[in-house]
């Protein structure tokens, strides 16, 4: 099955969760995301019945990744149950998890044993009171640590995630790189990305891959790494004298979307064929409304062979302001 763009479905992002401990600036301003932000009702998301039968009619049609996301993902009740579900379907290859890793010391065990391989753990620095001032909630980065630690002892592969932003973090460029390379975790540095409409985003505020890149090679040598798969999103480096490796997701400078296999379900079940979408088509109605498997099959096929989306490809300041997008925490990372 191939889009309008010749490329096939192969991973399915799944927000569980619209609601986050946290409030990223680049994500989830405080200003906006307040005490009376109107949050989905339990009511309103997808139930792990719903998840797995998505799920499998998803890997039926070519899917062999799925990533839980959010808002933040361990907030969901009782998670390690869905992904025991999720990982004995058959053909699925990989299961992973993007969290603020808060709560990892909670759950690495159970998410562990549960069948999860990996995480992705999001930090963006490793200054105490910057990182208080970027997650907008004051949380240092101890709890970060600790959830790091935690899914370290439990045997989760790791990845840490860095949204770079120009003025915000650039600062923490090296730092970040010296802690994950001493403590041989694999570093991916974003882009700063005009996902929604609420971040105020600014293509002056983001720093390119080619700028990290250079600022990263006043202090380290390193050399590329060949991907492992077509429509790997990291551009992949290692250092010369370890073998811990650092990724660049360059979503705003080099894009990728012509390799882009990736379709996302929000967590109240609407389908996105893109991250810079407006609207998604609603599975979860059409679904409660007692659409057997093919159908529901037939509903995805259409709407992954009628895709044609290839926004970061055409980014500008103005597409940027003007296009209506959906949030990042609702439709995830
Ligand atoms: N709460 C979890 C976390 O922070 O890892 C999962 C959801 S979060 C939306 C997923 C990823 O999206 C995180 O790594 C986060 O840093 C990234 N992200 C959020 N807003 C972004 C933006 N404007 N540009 C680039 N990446 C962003
Ligand atoms: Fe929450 Fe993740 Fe968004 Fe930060 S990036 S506000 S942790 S969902
Ligand atoms: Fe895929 Fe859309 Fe991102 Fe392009 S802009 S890589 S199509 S999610």
């Amino acid at each position: 099955m191939k889009d309008q763009l010749n490329r096939p479905l192969r991973d399915l992002r799944i927000s569980v969760i619209d609601r986050c401990n946290l409030r990223c600036q680049y994500c989830m301003p405080k200003e906006i995301f307040g005490p009376d932000y109107p949050f989905l009702p339990p009511s309103e998301l997808l139930t792990y019945d719903e998840i797995e039968r998505i799920a499998k009619l998803f890997v039926q049609l070519g899917v062999g990744k799925i990533r839980l996301t959010g808002g933040e993902p361990l907030l969901r009740k009782n998670l390690p149950v869905l992904i025991e579900r999720l990982v004995q379907i058959e053909g699925l290859h990989d299961i992973a998890l993007t969290t603020n890793g808060i709560f990892l010391p909670k759950y690495a065990n159970d998410l562990k044993k549960a069948g999860l391989q990996r995480v992705n753990i999001s930090l963006d620095s490793i200054n105490d009171e910057l990182f208080g001032e970027m997650n907008g909630r004051n949380v240092g980065v101890t709890p970060v640590k600790r959830g790091i630690e935690a899914a370290k002892k439990a045997g989760l592969g790791i990845k840490i995630n860095m949204v770079i932003k120009k003025g915000m973090n650039d600062s923490e460029i090296i730092p970040m790189a010296t802690y994950c390379k001493e403590n041989e975790l694999e570093l991916r540095f974003i882009e700063y990305m005009d996902v929604g409409s609420t971040n105020g985003w600014k293509m002056k505020d983001v720093i390119t891959k080619k700028e990290i890149y250079r600022k990263l090679q006043e202090s380290f040598e390193l050399e590329a790494v060949e991907a492992d798969y077509f429509g790997e999103v990291a551009k992949k480096y290692k250092y010369k004298d370890s073998n811990v490796l650092v990724g660049f997701i360059t979503s705003v400078s080099e894009s990728f979307c012509s390799s882009c296999t990736r379709a996302r379900l929000s967590a109240n079940g609407n389908l996105y064929t893109c991250l810079f979408n407006g609207n998604g088509h609603n599975l979860r109605d059409f679904i409660r409304q007692g659409a057997d498997d093919a159908a529901v099959n037939a509903f995805i096929k259409t709407i992954w062979e009628n895709r044609r989306d290839r926004y970061s490809d055409e980014r500008t300041e103005e597409t940027a302001k003007q296009r209506k997008k959906i949030e990042m925490s609702y439709i995830g990372g």
